[in-house]
C-alpha cells in the first residue's frame, strides 16, 4: 500500500469538512487532503435531476451558512409558496386550506440545488479530494497520525473528523478515545438519518397552473411534506417531500402507488403524468445511518462540550453539524463546526 504524507487530514467531504478546507485554503495552509468514503461529495447535500435529496432550506438566522453562501457567490431564492396550501390534519376531517402570508417570506434555497455550494468549495482544491476513501483506522505514531483506508495509508500532522459522531464511534483509534467520549458519540443521534424523501419532475408546473402552491403538510399522510420544488430560473418543474416513515417497510412498488394517489388526492390527477420518480431512504446510507433508527422529529441537543475539546495534544477534533452548539444538525451548524475546526486546528503549533 502506498503512503501519502500531508500536514492536514480532513475526514469526510460534506458541508463541515468542504468549509475547513476551504478556509485552511484561504489562510495559506494548502498541504491537505479530504479523505471521503462515498464516490460523491456533499454527504448529506445531494441533488440530483435538480432535486435536493438532502439539505434544502435555510432562513436568516443561518448567519454562518448564508455568509459562506455571499462570499463564494452562490445564489438563493426563496422556497415558492404562492397560491392554495393543503393542510392534513385529521383522517376523518376534510384538508384545511390556508395561505402564505407575504409578509413572512419563505424559506430560501440555494440556486443550483445545495449541491451548488458544495461544488463551488470544493473548485477550490479538486484535486485535494479523495472519494472512494474510507477512514477505518487512525494511530498515533511519533507524533504523527497513520490514517488507514481501503486504498492507501495516509500520515498526518492534524486530522479533523467531521463523519457524524455515530458513525465515528465505528473507527478505530489508537491510543483509544476516552470511553466516555465514544459513549457520547455513540449516543448522538444523526439528523436526518432516518428521512426518506420523494422528488418528482413534471413537463409543466400543473399545480401552479390550478392556483396551489404545491405545499401539502401532515403527519398522517405518505407525505408528511411536499412543496414545489422547480428551479429559479423556473426551467426544471418538480415537486420534493418527505415520505411517512410507515411507509419505509412496504414495498417500492406500494409505496409509490401509496404517495402518487396521495398527491393526487390534493393536487389532482395530473400527478400521474410525472416524468421521473424518485426516492431516497437516508436510513440505507451506512455513511449517515446507523442500523439503529430511531425516529427524531424534533432536533435533539447537539454541541456536546466533548466534541469542541482537542485530543491526542490538539492534533485532533471533531467537527460536523452534530457537533456545533448552534443550529446543531443543521448546515449552518456544519458551517459553523467547520469554520471553527480550521481557526482551532492552525492554532496548535
Ligand atoms: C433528508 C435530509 C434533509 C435535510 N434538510 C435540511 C435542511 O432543509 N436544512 C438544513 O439546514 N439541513 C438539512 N439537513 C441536514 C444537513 O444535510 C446537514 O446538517 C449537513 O449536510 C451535514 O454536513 P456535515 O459535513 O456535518 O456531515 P455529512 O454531510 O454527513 O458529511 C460527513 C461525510 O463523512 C463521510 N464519511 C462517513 N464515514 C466515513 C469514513 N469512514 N471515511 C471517510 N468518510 C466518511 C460521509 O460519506 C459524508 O460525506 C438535511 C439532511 C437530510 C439527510
Amino acid at each position: 500500500m502506498t503512503q501519502k504524507k500531508v500536514k492536514y487530514i480532513i475526514i469526510g467531504a460534506g458541508l463541515s469538512g468542504l468549509t475547513t478546507a476551504f478556509k485552511l485554503y484561504q489562510k495559506g495552509e494548502t498541504d491537505l487532503l479530504v479523505l471521503e468514503a462515498r464516490d460523491r461529495i456533499g454527504g448529506r447535500i445531494m441533488t440530483e435531476q435538480h432535486i435536493d435529496f438532502g439539505a434544502t432550506w435555510f432562513q436568516n438566522h443561518h448567519e454562518h451558512l448564508s455568509a459562506l453562501i455571499d462570499e463564494v457567490a452562490i445564489k438563493k431564492f426563496h422556497q415558492f409558496s404562492h397560491g392554495k396550501s393543503v393542510l392534513v390534519y385529521n383522517s376523518m376531517a376534510p384538508a384545511h386550506y390556508f395561505e402564505n402570508d407575504p409578509s413572512y417570506p419563505s424559506a430560501f434555497r440555494i440556486a443550483g440545488g445545495s449541491i451548488a455550494l458544495i461544488e463551488k468549495l470544493a473548485s477550490f482544491y479538486r484535486d485535494k479530494i479523495h472519494t472512494n476513501t474510507i477512514v477505518s483506522k487512525v494511530v498515533e505514531l511519533e507524533n504523527k497520525f497513520v490514517i488507514t483506508t481501503n486504498t492507501s495509508n495516509y500520515i498526518a500532522n492534524k486530522v479533523i473528523i467531521t463523519i457524524p459522531p455515530r458513525i465515528a464511534s465505528n473507527i478505530k483509534f489508537s491510543p483509544e478515545l476516552p470511553a466516555d467520549l465514544v459513549q457520547d458519540m455513540k449516543n448522538t443521534h444523526t439528523w436526518m438519518s432516518n428521512a426518506m424523501k420523494v422528488g418528482l419532475t413534471f413537463k409543466e408546473p400543473f399545480w401552479k397552473a390550478k392556483g396551489f402552491s404545491g405545499t401539502i403538510i401532515g403527519q398522517i399522510g405518505c407525505v408528511t411534506e411536499l412543496y414545489d420544488h422547480c428551479c429559479v430560473n423556473n426551467n426544471n418543474f418538480s415537486l420534493m417531500g418527505f415520505v411517512n416513515e410507515a411507509l419505509r417497510d412496504v414495498s417500492k412498488e406500494e409505496r409509490k402507488t401509496k404517495i402518487l394517489d396521495y398527491i393526487q388526492k390534493y393536487l389532482g390527477k395530473e400527478v400521474l403524468d410525472y416524468v421521473t420518480y424518485q426516492e431516497k431512504d437516508w436510513s440505507q446510507y451506512h455513511f449517515t445511518a446507523s442500523n439503529d433508527i430511531k425516529s427524531i422529529y424534533m432536533s435533539p441537543r447537539y454541541g456536546n462540550p466533548k466534541f469542541q475539546e482537542m485530543y491526542f495534544d490538539g492534533k485532533l477534533l471533531f467537527s460536523g453539524a452534530e457537533t456545533a452548539a448552534i443550529h446543531g444538525g443543521y448546515m449552518d451548524g456544519a458551517v459553523l463546526s467547520g469554520l471553527n475546526a480550521a481557526e482551532k486546528i492552525i492554532s496548535i503549533a
